[in-house]
């Protein structure tokens, strides 16, 4: 019989994969959703929405974790005061998230816990694996530690191919910001070497 396992997801797009090889693996996967970093709310909104209709689709139920959007009032309290530190502000927004889905996996008798952070390469995966193996030790939950991210580009195709919305950012206003940096930065050295090819 397939034993449960509580995913906490930070979207859709990320819980293709992880759901697919839990699934391999023997788990039976139930999302929980405790995302207060999302912003704006619209944001929030639709990555819930876009989540919620896949999961349906696959006959996957989902937890969200009560007032998760009022939660965003302790996101601000406990993880945007660290600003653009990105490894203290994530730390504490991956604590807040998976202390919430932690609780919802004990309330609802689940002995299992993992999150499809573990699938994107852009989160930090040391700081992400550690807080997930103390948060669910400390409520006497197993902590399935992976790393998914070798299945990130089949993720995001997967992800066009089913046509679900797929972010930019991660989250939060500070990663939004982080993220168009890049893509500035990108487009002028993209710039800078055409410069270069054509002074050749
Ligand atoms: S970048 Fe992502 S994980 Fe880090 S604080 Fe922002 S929303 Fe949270």
């Amino acid at each position: 019989m397939a034993k449960p396992v509580l995913v906490h997801a930070c979207c859709g797009p990320c819980s293709l994969e992880p759901v697919r090889l839990l699934r391999e693996e023997g788990f039976e996967p139930t999302i929980a959703w405790s995302n207060p970093n999302i912003q704006p709310q619209a944001e929030y909104e639709r990555r819930l929405e876009t989540l919620l209709g896949w999961a349906a689709t696959e006959g996957i139920d989902v937890l969200e974790v009560p007032d998760d959007r009022a939660r965003a009032e302790l996101w601000e309290r406990a993880v945007a005061p660290h600003g653009f530190d990105r490894e203290a502000r994530c730390r504490a927004c991956y604590a807040l998230r998976l202390s919430a889905a932690a609780d919802l996996a004990r309330d609802r008798g689940f002995e299992t816990l993992t999150t499809t952070l573990a699938v994107s390469p852009y989160q930090l995966h040391e700081v992400c694996d550690e807080l997930l193996v103390r948060i669910a030790t400390s409520r006497g939950l197993e902590a399935l530690v992976r790393d998914w991210r070798p299945r990130y580009p089949e993720a995001t195709r997967r992800a066009r191919e089913l046509g679900l919305y797929r972010q930019n950012y991660c989250g939060c206003r500070f990663s939004a910001a982080e993220a168009q940096a890049e893509r500035i930065a990108a487009r002028d050295a993209r710039k800078a070497a055409r410069h270069a090819l054509d002074r050749a």
